[in-house]
């Protein structure tokens, strides 16, 4: 078998203590296949944002082990963390988060650059992912210029830009309308299917749910398939 892209084994996360302590995942498991797509489909307050942001080394889990494309992130310096979620994860979030400043285009080049590509072969890439999510023309204009759906697929080609094996995505859709939510979401399963990376999607869309790979949920802090 492949190596799995994802392995979360018997993760543990409270919040707060002493009497108000919350146990928000009691021993949470999970693998994901490269190129599988998986819906993370539970309600509100049950965890799905603290399991993605664990899953993707952003916040330590109280006790249980991380390992993505058999690294274990326990056995990683802070710098070898850092790097491991530099090159191999991308994250989608449900407000865009582009930086407000710098164009489109300049938005899908700074991971790159941070990562060590030269400015034209950033550029390049760049102006590819904008075309294969039918923005090219959008390139030179900010953030704010752009249509919610226009800006979630530019925070979508940057999550991928440096070729990540695994995509963390916190309800990438759940600020638009039912439409535009559909073709961002048909932007982003062209992409993952094109490249083979694993994505574990958080997502209230049941339509969208119904058409990954398969879908989970939180049920008293563990994994279990929905
Ligand atoms: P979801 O994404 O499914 O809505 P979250 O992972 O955001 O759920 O939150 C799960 C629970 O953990 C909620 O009760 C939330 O209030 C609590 N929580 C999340 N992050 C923190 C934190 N940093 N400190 C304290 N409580 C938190
Ligand atoms: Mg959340």
């Amino acid at each position: 078998m492949a190596r799995p892209a994802l392995v979360l084994k018997n993760i543990r996360q409270d919040y707060g203590q002493g009497e108000s302590l919350l146990h928000v995942l009691k021993g949470a498991s999970f693998t994901m296949k490269p190129g599988e797509m998986v819906a993370l489909v539970a309600p509100s307050g049950t965890g799905k944002s603290t399991l993605l942001q664990i899953a993707g080394l952003l916040e330590h889990p109280t006790a249980g082990e991380v390992i993505i494309n058999g690294r274990n992130a326990a056995d990683l310096t802070d710098d070898e963390r850092t790097a491991l979620r530099r090159n191999d994860i991308g994250f989608v979030y449900q407000f865009h988060h582009l930086l407000p400043e710098f164009s489109a285009l300049e938005n899908i080049m700074l991971p790159q650059l941070i990562a060590g590509l030269s400015r034209n072969d950033a550029k390049e890439r760049a102006e590819q992912m904008l075309d294969y999510l039918k923005i090219a023309h959008r390139g030179e204009h900010r953030p704010a210029e752009l249509s919610g759906g226009e800006q979630q697929r530019v925070a979508i080609a940057r999550a991928v830009a440096n070729a990540p094996s695994l995509l963390l995505a916190d309800e990438p859709t759940g600020n638009l309308d039912p439409g535009t939510a559909g073709y961002v979401f048909e932007a982003l399963e062209a992409l993952v299917r094109q490249s083979g990376l694993a994505a574990l999607i958080a997502t209230h869309n049941l339509d969208l749910a119904g058409r990954m790979d398969r879908r989970v949920t939180l049920q008293d802090g563990l994994v279990v398939a929905a």
